[in-house]
Formats: C-alpha cells, sequence, structure tokens
C-alpha cells in the first residue's frame, strides 16, 4: 500500500469527508509532501508505526491529513493541538526527525493568478491547489518534537485518580499540585463548569 495518487486520495478522502473541497486537496497534499520528506513510503500500511502528526485546525484539511498518513486521534498517532493554523507536523518516530509544513498566507493569491477564469472560489482553489508546487503552497521548517513513551501508541498506562473529581486519569496527564494528584481540569484547566 504504498503513497497513492493525488487523485485516488480526493477519492478515499471524499468518501472520509462527506465531500471534496479545496481545504481537504490542500491537507492532502500537505501530508503527501510531510510524508515524502521523511522518506517515508508507505506511511498508512507499512511505515505506520514510524508516524505521528500533529495537525494545528480541525477543519477539513485535518481529515485530509489522516487519509495519507493513516493517523487518527483514537490510536494516538495524530495530535490536535488548537492553534488555528493549516499547520502539521509530521514525525518519524524511527530516525527521530520531524518537518512542520504550514499552508502559505499566498495560496489564495496563487489560485486567484493561476484560474482567473474560474469564478467560483473553492473550484479555483481546487484546481490550483493540485497544481501549485510544494513550495508555492507551504513553508516547511524541520523541528524537533519531544515525545515521551507516554505520549506514543501503545504506551501502557496505570490509571491514577484525581484527588478532587475522582476521575480516572491515564497516560501521565495527572498534575501534581500542592502535595495532591489533580487531574487536569481540576488544576486550573477545565473548558466546562458544572452546572
Ligand atoms: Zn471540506
Ligand atoms: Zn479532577
Amino acid at each position: 500500500m504504498p503513497l497513492k495518487t493525488l487523485s485516488e486520495y480526493e477519492a478515499l478522502a471524499a468518501a472520509a469527508h462527506g465531500h471534496l473541497c479545496a481545504g481537504q486537496i490542500l491537507g492532502l497534499r500537505m501530508a503527501m509532501h510531510g510524508v515524502r520528506l521523511l522518506g517515508l513510503d508507505d506511511p498508512a500500511g507499512a511505515d505506520r508505526k514510524r508516524l505521528v502528526t500533529f495537525v494545528e485546525i480541525d477543519r477539513c484539511a485535518t481529515d485530509a491529513i489522516s487519509v495519507v498518513t493513516g493517523c487518527r486521534l483514537g490510536k494516538r498517532a495524530l495530535k490536535f493541538r488548537d492553534f488555528g493554523k493549516v499547520a502539521a507536523t509530521f514525525c518519524d518516530l524511527r530516525d527521530q526527525r520531524a518537518v512542520r509544513l504550514v499552508a502559505r498566507e499566498t495560496s489564495r493569491q496563487r489560485a486567484r493568478e493561476l484560474h482567473p477564469e474560474i469564478a467560483d472560489k473553492n473550484q479555483q482553489q481546487m484546481r490550483a491547489y493540485r497544481e501549485l508546487s510544494d513550495q508555492d503552497l507551504f513553508d516547511e521548517q524541520w523541528v524537533r518534537v519531544r515525545l515521551g513513551p507516554e505520549d506514543l501508541p501503545g504506551y501502557k498506562a496505570p490509571r491514577v485518580v484525581c484527588a478532587a473529581c475522582v476521575d480516572g486519569v491515564k497516560f501521565k496527564r495527572e498534575v501534581l499540585r500542592d502535595g495532591r494528584v489533580l487531574c487536569r481540569a481540576c488544576a486550573g484547566e477545565r473548558y466546562y463548569e458544572p452546572l
């Protein structure tokens, strides 16, 4: 199951996401470029245990990145950092290197220049995002990502119990506060208010 062509991935992405759009194509291109830079020929198959992907937005592109990389939240191979950026970092666990790609702000402008004859913006961008070079679409940067054993798929996590809410917490996500073991919610990161 080596890397597929863009059009093969487009069919898979449309099925997985429910529609095909410019964001999906951008995500597919980003993931294909990322795994190629890492030298992974078969990210969703033979190389699947080597790859962890961080995504920085929860949009159409995110689902497309999953299609190419095979990295999924439920497998702990997809990490979501909500930075609101069309960006992703592809980490090769075996060779311990990682590359972060960001969609360039100029890509929409490039799409307008490339296909002024297409009035519909989504169609215009879909077409352009198939045709533009990786360099036109993305800025890339080699980075170091700190991943502990508790961050990796397959980690056998002892469960601890929060001293305040008594929820169980896995993967060393608990925090020590004034001598008490707390979950992150009780330690101040709660995103909800009990009614
Ligand atoms: Zn979409
Ligand atoms: Zn708690």
